[in-house]
């Protein structure tokens, strides 16, 4: 069992020129929400007060999902995050040698006080805390753990693993995921960033070393080269580990459409589940296996996140695509004719970059001189 916590509204907005109105937020949260996605996190409340008016506005739909929202760990954030109506706060704290001196300036032992510090005070708060270890990936893996003691000792009931810059692959975080996991009985969480193209991965290996919770973004959105993607992360769980999160998969072309729109993040065509070309299929060989037997060439139907194959023309077709393809239109061609215009098919993928379309295939059979006149 492993708990999809997604931050498409708080790590995902952090993307660099990415904002989301108030309506979009609500929208995207209610999409998550409709689609099972079981906590959310929406905000950093100590932005502002417009911000905290967002998060009150989803607070207040009575989603089924739990939200959470961020703060650093310091009164003022804390107090921002006391008036936001959510019942999960992760409180974020530095703990690598590098960020502790270079950035905050303080020591390990500064750390471990805060903690014991902010997080009786915020379940004072009325909140549940989660300590968001930044940079734990970073961090001397003695102090990591001191830290995750001092967490569960204070109170915290989730340690949130963050590899802030994307540094691990799925062996080291594994390896890490264990020792936590073995010091500490709270709630873990993985955070994992793609900076190596590994938040995916990785965020599986943490699974399997005993994570209970994943951070997840719709399109993989978030700093830089973003987040785990959240429809990634639910089909591979379910594919390759057995592991059902209870999201509707049916739902990700709509909720992928939904942020790359509020996001102004076009999601590229080769974007696992989600991209415009996942499912297409040129290539004869494919087409060919594709036709006789599914299985051939899928390893999961697209029905199942909403989608279906699609079969172009292109430069990689071979003579019965175009056949089979012509016949849809009600035009029945004989091999010689299928070459014919194959060739003139290759000539314009080559020069149009995309695959002709139905109108263009009339044109080539028009075009092409050999062949007998056309009765439609
Ligand atoms: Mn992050």
């Amino acid at each position: 069992m492993v708990t999809i916590n997604d931050t498409t509204l708080r790590d995902g907005e952090q993307t660099a020129g990415v904002a989301f109105s108030a309506e979009e937020k609500l929208a995207i949260a209610s999409a998550l929400s409709a689609a099972g996605v079981p906590e959310l996190e929406v905000g950093i409340p100590i932005m502002g007060g417009e911000e905290r008016e967002i998060i009150r506005a989803i607070a207040g739909q009575g989603l089924a999902s739990r939200l959470m929202v961020w703060g650093r760990m310091c009164d003022a954030d804390l107090q921002a995050a006391a008036q936001c109506g959510v019942d999960l706060v992760n409180l974020s704290i530095p703990v690598s040698d590098m960020q502790i001196e270079h950035k905050l300036k303080r020591d390990r032992e500064w750390v471990l006080q805060a903690i014991h510090r902010f997080v009786p005070a915020a379940m004072e708060m009325g909140m549940e805390v989660s300590v968001g270890a930044e940079d734990a990936s970073r961090a001397d893996v003695d102090f990591l753990l001191q830290v995750a003691e001092a967490a569960e000792f204070a109170g915290a009931r989730r340690i949130r693993f963050a590899d802030t810059l994307g540094v691990l692959d799925p062996f080291s975080t594994y390896e890490a995921m264990r020792t936590l996991r073995s010091t500490v009985d709270t709630e873990i969480e993985m955070h994992a960033h793609n900076d190596l193209g590994m938040a995916t991965a990785n965020t599986l290996a943490a699974v399997k070393a005993g994570a209970t919770h994943i951070n997840t973004t719709v399109n993989g959105l978030g700093e830089r080269a973003g987040n785990a993607p959240l429809e990634e992360a639910v089909m591979a769980l379910r594919h390759l580990h057995g592991i059902e999160t209870g999201i509707d998969s049916r739902r990700f072309p709509d909720i992928s459409r939904l942020v790359a729109a509020a996001s102004g993040r076009p999601v590229s065509a080769n974007k696992s589940i989600v991209g415009e070309g996942v499912f297409t299929h040129e290539s004869g060989i494919h087409v060919d296996g594709l036709i006789k037997h599914r299985d051939n060439y899928q390893s999961f139907a697209p029905e199942e996140v909403g989608r279906n194959h699609r079969m172009v023309l292109g430069k990689h077709s071979g003579c019965n695509a175009v056949v089979r393809a012509y016949a849809d239109m009600g035009i029945l061609l004989d091999e010689a004719q299928a070459g014919i215009i194959l060739a003139r098919i290759r000539r314009y993928a080559g020069k149009a970059k995309h695959a002709p379309d139905v109108d263009d295939l009339k044109r080539f059979y028009l075009e092409t001189a050999v062949l007998p006149p056309l009765h439609f």
